[in-house]
């Protein structure tokens, strides 16, 4: 079951039709978005160009044009289309029971985490290149063969891809996010772990939101981009801490309580959580590994995470080990990296305490 939110996920892509029409992007949403660590992005400045303008210019005509042939690509993004649809409105549909709950957390960098995969939803519905495939096309030709920069950077791409075997998954380096033409926005399982991705999407937008020079960039995207699967051990705290809180709102602090009562959690219980969450049975696997992991992350929730984000090195909870172990030599095979004191970044020692 694990392996139904893998962050990394192959994708072959080739390039496919015109692009389409798109509207201007609108930018009266860019100072909702803040940091994660803490910061705001307010006043960044979101272009007001794409590549609309460009595309005007072109004189090159897709071959499959000429000949009249149908185009697979095309049919590809048709698909992507649809799931875009049904992910803009799953997420508005959660939002609306989420976002008055969320409002209520009293820490403020918690509530910023879990607003952030909202917030970035709406931002990214005003992207004219969200549809990949269509964005590839528009790419390809146009900018000398660089296939991932959207104009804003907290803007990414969806693409549809059934082969990977999981929900959602998101690939920072061309921020691109795959979803499995079987996303469900009626299933709060495949909510959840979009929601997961989503946290994901908001990490790697702070990250380059903060890199000041190419270098940093290049070093960024190289830490990604290799041959070795690496994990950043708190970008993926946070994005199982941000499921469980969601999970845990989603009940009103049912789950939680639940846990910290003490008491054995058996089946009745476990249907009786699943009920409140109007869980699908065929999803029981995901959520047994949720509340396992949740039941290492309460009492302690969130502060957990405050104090992974201010780095405080010899904080290591089992929920942390835990999430490192699930992850490494053991688990998924990933590299695991933590950041010390002065903010380096280090492979996280397993053998260490
Ligand atoms: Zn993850």
């Amino acid at each position: 079951m694990a392996n139904r939110n893998l962050d990394q996920t192959p994708a072959k892509r080739g390039p496919s039709k015109a692009p389409r029409a798109a509207d201007a992007p609108d930018s009266k949403r860019r100072d909702l978005l803040r940091f994660m660590f803490g910061a705001s992005i307010a006043g960044v400045t979101m272009s007001g160009d794409t590549d609309e303008d460009r595309v005007e210019d072109q004189t090159f005509v897709p071959t499959n044009e000429l000949f009249n042939v149908p185009d697979p690509q095309e049919t590809h993004a048709e698909v992507t289309e649809a799931l875009i649809l049904k992910i803009e409105a799953g997420m508005r549909k959660l939002a609306e029971t989420a976002i008055p709950l969320i409002e209520r957390i009293e820490d403020e960098r918690t509530r910023n985490q879990l607003m952030a995969p909202f917030e970035l939803i709406e931002l990214n519905s005003e992207n004219p290149h969200k549809n990949n495939d269509r964005f590839l096309a528009d790419a390809s030709p146009l900018v000398g063969g660089v296939k991932w920069k959207q104009e804003a950077v907290h803007w990414f791409s969806y693409t549809a891809d059934g082969q990977a075997n999981v929900v959602a998954g998101f690939k920072p380096p061309t921020r691109e996010m795959m979803i499995s033409p079987d996303f469900d926005p009626d299933n709060i399982c495949d909510l959840l772990i979009l929601f997961h991705e989503l946290t994901h999407v908001a990490y790697d937008t702070t990250i380059r939101y903060g890199l000041q020079t190419t270098e940093q960039r290049d070093n960024y995207l190289e830490f990604h981009d290799g041959s070795t699967p690496k994990v950043e051990l708190v970008n993926e705290i946070m994005a199982y801490s941000s499921e469980i809180d969601m999970m845990n709102l989603l009940t009103h602090d049912f789950l939680r309580a639940t846990i910290e009562g003490g008491q054995e959690i058996g089946k009745v219980e476990i249907d009786d959580l699943m009920r409140r969450l109007n869980w699908p049975e065929r999803d029981r696997g995901m959520f047994m590994m949720l509340l396992e992991l949740a039941k290492l992350y309460y009492p302690m929730g969130n502060r957990i995470v405050n104090r992974i984000v201010n780095r405080n090195s010899n904080f290591e909870p089992e929920y942390v080990k835990h999430m490192a172990k699930i992850h490494g030599p053991e688990g998924r095979g990933m590299e695991v990296y933590v950041y010390d004191i002065e903010g380096n970044r280090e492979l996280y020692d397993f053998e260490g305490e």
